[in-house]
C-alpha cells in the first residue's frame, strides 16, 4: 500500500518545545491526506525584555486554520496560563468542543466572564479514569501531581499506536488536596505492548538532577514560620496553587490567625475551589477591607504578585 494511504499517528508541536510556555500540540490520525486531529493544550507565554511592549504571545494558528475542518476537539491537561491561556483567542480558529476537568472548566468560564468574551465555547467534562472517544482517538485522563488542581496526563490511543502526553507533572507522594501522580496507571500503560507507544513529556526543570520537596514539607515549614512570627505575616503565592493556599489557611488557623486575601485572582480562584468542595474545613477568607480591623498578631495577609508582577491584582 502506498505510504500516503496508510493510517499513521503523527505529532505536531505548535508551541512549547524548546521554550517555556505557549504549550500547544496536535495529534493527527489517518492517511496523510485525510487526517483527523485533536489539539492538546492552548497556552500563552509572556513577553520578555526582548519583546518590548508585548505582554502575551500565543502559537501561530495558521496550521490550525488549514486543518480546521478536520480538528475534532481541544483537550486541556490543566489550567495554567501556559497551557490554556490562549483558548478563548484561538478557539474561533476551529470551534470544536473543549474537553477538560471541572476545575479547568470553571476557570475557563471565569476567564470568559472577566474578559467579556462572547464566544460560547462548548465544554465537555473530562474525568480521570473515564476514557472518552473522539473520532478515531480514545483519550484517558490520568492524575498527575502539579501546582494547580486537577492536572492530567493523557493517554491518547488510536488503532496504530498510543501516545502518553504528560502535561506538567511532579512526583510528589503527599500533595495537598490532590492525589499523587498515578504511577501505577503509568506502569500498566508501559507494560501493555500490544501497540507502539510514544511518551511526549515536557515539564519545566524536569532535566535538572535532584528531587523537589513534597508539598506537605512546604506546609510544615510554613506552619512553623507562621506559628513563631510575633507580628503581621504577609505571604504571596500563585493564586492558582490551591494546595498552597490551603496549607497557608491551615497554618494560620493553627496559629489563631485569620487569612485576608488581597488580589482579584486569589478571590476568584479560591471561590471556584470552594464551590467545587476543595476547601472543606478551611475557614472563610476575609477581604482586604477587613485587614485594618484585625490585630497584627491575628492575621495572615495572602497576596497575589508572587513573581513580582508590576500590575498584579
Ligand atoms: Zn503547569
Amino acid at each position: 500500500m502506498a505510504r500516503q494511504q496508510q493510517d499513521e499517528l503523527v505529532f505536531v508541536a505548535l508551541g512549547g518545545v524548546g521554550e517555556i510556555g505557549m504549550n500547544m500540540a496536535a495529534y493527527g490520525f489517518g492517511p496523510e491526506r485525510s487526517r483527523k486531529w485533536i489539539v492538546v493544550d492552548c497556552g500563552v507565554t509572556f513577553g520578555g525584555p526582548e519583546q518590548p511592549g508585548i505582554e502575551l504571545i500565543m502559537a501561530d494558528p495558521s496550521f490550525l486554520e488549514e486543518i480546521a475542518d478536520d480538528v475534532l476537539a481541544l483537550v486541556l491537561t490543566h489550567c495554567h496560563e501556559d497551557h490554556y491561556g490562549a483558548v478563548l483567542d484561538l478557539w474561533p480558529a476551529f470551534e470544536r468542543p473543549v474537553y477538560c476537568t471541572a476545575f479547568t472548566a470553571a476557570m475557563l468560564a471565569a476567564k470568559r466572564a472577566s474578559d467579556n468574551i462572547v464566544d460560547n465555547v462548548t465544554v465537555r467534562p473530562m474525568q480521570v479514569g473515564k476514557p472518552f472517544t473522539v473520532g478515531p482517538f480514545t483519550i484517558e485522563a490520568i492524575n498527575v501531581a502539579h501546582s494547580i488542581p486537577e492536572s492530567c496526563a493523557l493517554l491518547i490511543s488510536t488503532p496504530v499506536g498510543r501516545a502518553v502526553h504528560t502535561g506538567d507533572w511532579k512526583l510528589d507522594p503527599h500533595p495537598i488536596i490532590a492525589k499523587p501522580t498515578d504511577t501505577e496507571r503509568f506502569g500498566q500503560i508501559g507494560a501493555d505492548t500490544s501497540t507502539p507507544i510514544a511518551l511526549v513529556c515536557d515539564s519545566t526543570n524536569a532535566l535538572k538532577d535532584g528531587t523537589s520537596p513534597s508539598e506537605d514539607e512546604v506546609a510544615a515549614t510554613l506552619a512553623a514560620l507562621i506559628a513563631e512570627s510575633p507580628h503581621r505575616v504577609v505571604l504571596t503565592t500563585f493564586a492558582s496553587n490551591v494546595g498552597r493556599v490551603v496549607s497557608i489557611a491551615r497554618a494560620a488557623e493553627k496559629a489563631g490567625r485569620q487569612v485576608v486575601l488581597s488580589g482579584r485572582a486569589l478571590h476568584r480562584i479560591s471561590g471556584i475551589a470552594r464551590e467545587l468542595g476543595m476547601l472543606e474545613g478551611v475557614p472563610p477568607f476575609l477581604d482586604q477591607d477587613e485587614y485594618k480591623s484585625i490585630p497584627r498578631s491575628k492575621v495572615v495577609l495572602l497576596c497575589t504578585g508572587s513573581q513580582g508582577e508590576a500590575r498584579a491584582a
